[in-house]
């Protein structure tokens, strides 16, 4: 099964073709993402309209990219995948009827995917992950514990509070005056400085449930960037390390409850980690999860960060697993900016045929 995915519900244009065998093993034979970075820098963040508007303009070339790259046509495609969400509505408008005209031409079905759903199964492309596993998605959107079951089987475990983790990130590089997205420019930063100097607070660390909350944290920061004012470099690279190192010990501390309940409940599995979003790619807080995973004889698995960003392999995939199962087409399905992965019409069973 040859499927083309499309991926527009933030700031990258992504179009992408994967290939499912009857083993249900994938292959990415073309990954084109478009960032919109440079559009949005000097706002600070992503700017909706501005993203839909080039959305508009890219995505056909990037559509045209993917294919020429796969060394395909459309004629070859089987189906076609875009994200219905969530996210933000313009662009999501744009790839989805994109892609229903793209499927209604060659006469293949339309699958709208769950952009949560594309992060969730991207490890069963890349390492042929089996169910159940836990993924913890942290990126730029959201930061959540989600226990994959199966496809379209999903249970929440945790999710934010307030901001997400990567939102965190880029509003205390903001702060600091480091740049847009944050999220490398702390860690950089974070590398020559002192841990130890500030003690930030560590929201719900204490609590016994799943979830997260950055908004204080981030409130910390600014009142003691404000009292270190004016800051030198070495302010700053303190700042950044006594920041990151309290994310990171948040984090291993709800990864580590997240394993303990994972592995009440499965305990005859292995059980697997999947770690998925922009933030994944920090390096400290990668070797921290590792460690956990490690201590309790878990596996962690990080997919290449190019497909735990935002991309439209991983929307290709899901579409795949989808159809193998016997997803119906669904040409009708809507837009929107707000999807749980844990709705009840993700089940598939609501669009067998
Ligand atoms: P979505 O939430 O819909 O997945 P997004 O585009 O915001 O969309 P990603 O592209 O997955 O999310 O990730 C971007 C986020 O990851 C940004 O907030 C960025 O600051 C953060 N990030 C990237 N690299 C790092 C890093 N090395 N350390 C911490 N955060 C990082
Ligand atoms: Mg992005
Ligand atoms: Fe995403």
């Amino acid at each position: 099964t040859i499927i083309l995915g499309i991926e527009t519900s933030c700031d990258e244009t992504a179009a992408a073709i994967v290939a499912r065998n009857a083993n249900g093993q994938g292959e990415v034979l073309s990954n084109i993402v478009r960032t919109q970075l440079d559009e949005h820098k000097a706002f600070g963040g992503v700017v909706p309209e501005i993203a839909a508007r080039s959305h508009v303009q890219w995505l056909d070339h990037i559509v045209a990219q993917a294919l020429d790259a796969a060394n395909l046509g459309y004629k070859d495609l089987d189906g076609v995948a875009a994200t219905a969400g969530p996210g933000l509505i313009g662009g999501v408008l744009v790839g989805l009827t994109t892609a229903k005209a793209i499927a209604r031409a060659i006469g293949r079905p339309l699958i709208g995917v769950n952009h949560l759903e594309g992060h969730a199964l991207t490890a069963r492309l890349t390492n042929n992950t089996q169910f159940p596993f836990l993924l913890l998605l942290v990126s730029g959107g959201h930061s959540q514990f989600v226990l994959v079951k199966g496809v379209g089987e999903y249970e929440r475990w945790g999710t934010t509070i307030d901001d997400a983790l990567g939102e965190a990130f880029d509003k205390v590089a903001k702060m600091l005056n480091l740049g847009f997205p944050g999220g490398p420019k702390v860690e950089e930063w974070a590398k020559k400085g002192d841990a130890n100097r500030f003690k930030f607070p560590r929201p719900l660390l204490k609590e016994k449930r799943l979830d997260f909350s950055f908004s204080g944290l981030k409130t910390a920061v600014r009142l003691a960037a404000e009292a270190a004012a004016p800051l030198s470099d070495q302010d700053v690279a303190d700042i950044c390390a006594s920041f990151q190192s309290t994310i990171v010990a948040v984090l291993e501390r709800r990864c580590a409850q997240a394993l303990e309940r994972f592995q009440e409940e499965f305990p005859d599995e292995v059980a697997q980690m999947v770690v998925a979003g922009g933030v994944a790619a920090n390096q400290q807080i990668g070797e921290a999860l590792r460690q956990v995973a490690f201590e309790h004889g878990a596996e962690l698995i990080v997919p290449p960060m190019k497909l735990c960003t935002d991309n439209g392999a991983m929307i290709a995939w899901a579409g795949a697993e989808r159809l193998a199962l016997g997803q119906v087409d669904r040409s009708n399905i809507a837009a929107r900016p707000r999807w749980p992965l844990d709705s009840d019409d993700m089940k598939l069973g609501d669009h067998h045929v």
